[in-house]
């Protein structure tokens, strides 16, 4: 069917979203790394945040 190939391309075309977008942990926003205004490492795990509000609230979760 045309509209799966055509989701397919845009997919590989790389423009949007999907390869390094992240669910921000604390307000569930989708957040590209590229937007992202805090970064934070779990582990070998990412997290991006759509503000420093959401990294702060994340440290704090993180903390005890
Ligand atoms: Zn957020």
């Amino acid at each position: 069917m045309n509209k799966f190939w055509g989701t397919h391309h845009a997919h590989r075309d790389g423009a949007s979203t999907d390869g390094d977008a992240r669910v921000d942990p604390i307000c569930g926003m989708s957040v590209m790394r590229s937007n992202a205004a805090a970064i934070r490492t779990d582990g070998d795990v990412e997290y991006f945040f759509c503000s420093n509000g959401c990294a702060v609230a994340f440290d704090t979760d993180h903390a005890h």
